[in-house]
């Protein structure tokens, strides 16, 4: 999704992989979202923001030597398998929409919400870091935990995904009229 590791040829025969790479590196990550913000286009703003139904057959066709031999030896193991690809597609798009295009969900204050939310900014400043949008314990195992900058603290603040520690700095924000998600409301 962000790198052409194959030869140009495969692409050419391969009109897909092409466009799984395009909307993901050079559409979502480059043209829209460039700083995980709001993007107001109204083109930009929906695109690339779910993995589609193809996306999910094209991992399954891939992973199937994984999955039928699991099944060969458990249907049910097999059968969740498969099951975790829908779960986890379910999951991807309705967390991913919320953190480019925020809107008053129910779990928008979850604690566990902001750390993937931090997780994935993090994703959008460095594309060779915290690949994994719902399970970021997959980037822990592979060593691609990407680190925040003080630029990248200050923004997370500012959208709400962390919270000052301190109660005086949390009414500071608020005061400059900075959304402070989370915080004890008077
Ligand atoms: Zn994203
Ligand atoms: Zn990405």
């Amino acid at each position: 999704m962000h790198k052409k590791k194959f030869p140009e040829s495969i692409y050419n025969r391969m009109p897909y992989l092409l466009e799984v790479f395009e909307s993901h590196a050079v559409r979502h990550h480059a043209k829209w979202y460039r700083k995980f913000d709001y993007e107001p286009d109204p083109v930009g703003r929906e695109e690339n923001l779910e993995i589609l139904m193809v996306d999910i057959f094209a991992m399954l066709l891939v992973t199937m030597p994984a999955w039928a031999t699991l099944m060969w030896f458990s249907l049910l193991g097999g059968i969740i398998f498969i099951g975790v690809f829908f779960v986890h597609r379910f999951l991807w798009n309705t967390i991913h929409k919320q953190m480019h295009i925020p809107e008053d969900v129910i779990f928008r204050n979850w604690k566990s919400y902001r750390f993937l939310a931090r997780h994935h900014f993090l994703h959008h400043q460095d594309t060779d870091k915290n690949f994994n949008v719902v399970f970021p314990l997959t980037d822990t195992l592979f060593g691609t935990v990407g680190k925040a900058e003080l630029g990248d603290i200050r923004e997370m603040l500012r959208l709400g995904y962390l919270l000052p520690r301190s109660t005086r700095i949390q009414n500071k924000f608020q005061a400059q009229g900075i959304p402070v998600l989370g915080a004890n409301h008077p």
